[in-house]
This record gives structure tokens, C-alpha cells and sequence, in this order.
């Protein structure tokens, strides 16, 4: 479970999350959406500590991520976080890319990482491109070799900060695939995207999150069907 509460968080003078409560409970997908600025990279990078919170509090699984005697690192191992980009070694093939962590991180053996990162790989239907190197893939397969790389460090929660948005239109939908697949799977996932049939689709509930607030958080049926405040109303105007 991640535990969000009261989270506050500026940039300099700038207030980015201004008092963010969501409580994400194991098997359930939660989709951001919102403008740009809104805070919700910020929101993700903290989950994982990649960013310290001025206030409130977050845990995963009952560990607080940003207490200094917590063991970040091994905390993150649980939490995949997948970006819009991820700069691949351009030297190494997809297998190499993908063994990585787990051999420096989690120390595997070259046979075990091998082992689990074919099956991720296969998984997100990159079984035929293990000896290729990225700089040959297409922008969803590169996007799919980024998430078998989360996937290979077995986590139990999944982030994702709009992984399709530098993709061309043809290559997004494989790329959503591989999410649903995920989330039908039961892998508990806060994903931030601009695709709202995806989010209308996949996720249990949908935060919208404005200038900082998450101003409405709902199943989708209701957040898409019956916006309640006006912001959300425009919002949703402007991207359909
Ligand atoms: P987008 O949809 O464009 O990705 P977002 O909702 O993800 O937007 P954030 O990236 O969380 O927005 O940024 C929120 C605000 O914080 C923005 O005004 C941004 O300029 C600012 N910001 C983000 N990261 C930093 C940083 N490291 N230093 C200073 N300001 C930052
Ligand atoms: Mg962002």
C-alpha cells in the first residue's frame, strides 16, 4: 500500500503540492491526469524519494520514504518508476540493458538476471530483439525494454510518467497494451498520463490533480461521466 498524506513540497518560492492525501492499496491502478505543472512528475519522483517533501508524510508499505532511517534503496527496489524517456546504455543489447540492475543491484548471478530478464522481456514482446541494441528499436519497443527493465527488478508497485507522450501515434497503442497487461495482471500502478481513453479504461480511480491540489479523485466512470468542479470541466474540454 502507499500511503500519501498531507504532502507538501515547493520549488524555491513555488508551491508544487500543496497538501496531497491518496492512499493507493495493493492490486489497484490509480491514473494521474492534469495540465502541465500541475505536480504530477513531482508527486511520482517523491514517492521514490527521488525528490525530499517538505511536509506530510508518504509510506509504502507502512515505511516512511523519506524518514532518514529508512533504507531507501532497498525501498525503491520495490517501486519501478518508468519515465518518458529512458536513455538506454547504447552499447549494451536489450538482454545487457535489462540485466543490469539486477546484477549490480540485486547481485544476481549473469544466468539468473539472464533468466528473469528473457521472461520480462518475452513478457512485453521483446522475446526477438534481446541481442539488439536500442539505438534499433522503435520508440514503443524502446518503451517496453524501459518497462521490462522496471519489471526485471521484481517490483511491487509500478510507476509511470506519461510513457507514450514522445511517442508517434502508431506506437502508443502497443505501448498502452503492455500497460493494461500489467494492471489486468494485478500489479498496483500510479500511472500519469494524457491518454484519457486509457485512463477511462484501466484504472480504478483517476486523480485529477491542478496547480498543485488534486482537486477531484474518483472511478473513472464518475471523474469522466459527472466532473464536479469547473477546472476539471475545462480540462477535459481541452483534450477531447
Ligand atoms: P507536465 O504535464 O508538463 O509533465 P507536471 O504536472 O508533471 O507537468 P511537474 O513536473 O511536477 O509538473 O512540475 C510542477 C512544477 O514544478 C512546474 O512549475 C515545474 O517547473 C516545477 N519544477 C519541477 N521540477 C523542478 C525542479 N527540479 N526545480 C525547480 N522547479 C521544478
Ligand atoms: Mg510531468
Amino acid at each position: 500500500m502507499i500511503e500519501i498524506e498531507k504532502v507538501r513540497k515547493s520549488f524555491g518560492q513555488l508551491e508544487v503540492l500543496k497538501g496531497i492525501d491518496l492512499t493507493v492499496k495493493n492490486g489497484e491502478v490509480v491514473t494521474i491526469i492534469g495540465g502541465s505543472g500541475s505536480g504530477k512528475s513531482t508527486l511520482l519522483t517523491c514517492i521514490n524519494g527521488l525528490e525530499p517533501i517538505d511536509s506530510g508524510s508518504i509510506k509504502v508499505d507502512g515505511q516512511d520514504v523519506h524518514d532518514k532511517r529508512t533504507n531507501l534503496n532497498k525501498l525503491r527496489e520495490k517501486i519501478g518508476i518508468v519515465f518518458q524517456q529512458w536513455n538506454a546504455f547504447p552499447h549494451l543489447t536489450v538482454l545487457e540493458n535489462v540485466t543490469l540492475a539486477p546484477r549490480k543491484v540485486l547481485k544476481m548471478s549473469k544466468a539468473e538476471a539472464e533468466e528473469i530478464a528473457v521472461r520480462q522481456l518475452r513478457h512485453v514482446g521483446l522475446g526477438e530483439k534481446l541481442s539488439t541494441y536500442p539505438g534499433r528499436l522503435s520508440g514503443g519497443q524502446q518503451q517496453r525494454m524501459a518497462i521490462a527493465r522496471a519489471l526485471a527488478m521484481s517490483p511491487e508497485y509500478m510507476l509511470f510518467d506519461e510513457v507514450t507522450s514522445a511517442l508517434d501515434p502508431q506506437l502508443v497503442g502497443e505501448v498502452l497494451d503492455t500497460l493494461r497487461m500489467l494492471a489486468s495482471e494485478g500489479m498496483t500502478m500510479i500511472c500519469v498520463t494524457h491518454e484519457m481513453k486509457f485512463a477511462r479504461e484501466v484504472s480504478d480511480r483517476v486523480a485529477f490533480f491542478h496547480k498543485g491540489v488534486m482537486a477531484e479523485i474518483a472511478p473513472p466512470e464518475e471523474l469522466f461521466g459527472a466532473p464536479k468542479t469547473a477546472e476539471l470541466q475545462q480540462f477535459l474540454a481541452a483534450t477531447h
